[in-house]
């Protein structure tokens, strides 16, 4: 260690160089609203799979019911059928257990869709094999455990 240049006032420590780091970064781009996902997002994202069955996605589910408004990528789910057929129609009709595989958040806990993951039985981060997947608003996912 160098000394601070007399260095004798033992009771104040040293206070550490000023960084301009911890000025928030400004790109000189205004800061972007949470951005709306589209089906065909949502579709390439997902590897035009349904998350429940694997067979080829033809609907995308708001996994928070009810506000078909919220197109966050991490509040969609591609899905095989539609509202009332195939694997989209099962999630409606099983509300509660597509709750507990994630396709369905409630919305009245106010839940993160980013942070509760969601089962696919095949998705291109996991090929061929189940998994739970992060899902980000950026429309990245992440591996979070194999199931
Ligand atoms: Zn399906």
């Amino acid at each position: 260690m160098t000394g601070r240049g007399g260095g004798s006032d033992r009771s104040s420590p040293a206070a550490p160089a000023p960084r301009r780091a911890a000025r928030p970064r400004r790109s000189g781009v205004a800061a972007p609203e949470t951005p709306q996902a589209t089906t065909g997002e949502i579709h390439q994202r997902d590897g035009h799979r349904c998350a429940r069955c694997g067979q080829r996605s033809q609907s995308v589910q708001h996994r928070i019911h009810g506000d078909r408004t919220d197109n966050r990528a991490s509040n969609l789910v591609a899905l095989c059928g539609d509202g009332t057929q195939g694997c989209h129609g099962w999630c409606e009709s099983h509300r509660r257990d597509a709750r507990t595989l994630g396709w369905e958040v409630s919305k009245y806990r106010r839940q993160d869709t980013t942070e509760i993951t969601v089962y696919y039985v095949n998705h291109p981060l996991s090929p061929g094999r189940p998994a739970w997947i992060r899902l980000r608003d950026d429309l990245t996912a992440e591996l979070a455990e194999y199931a």
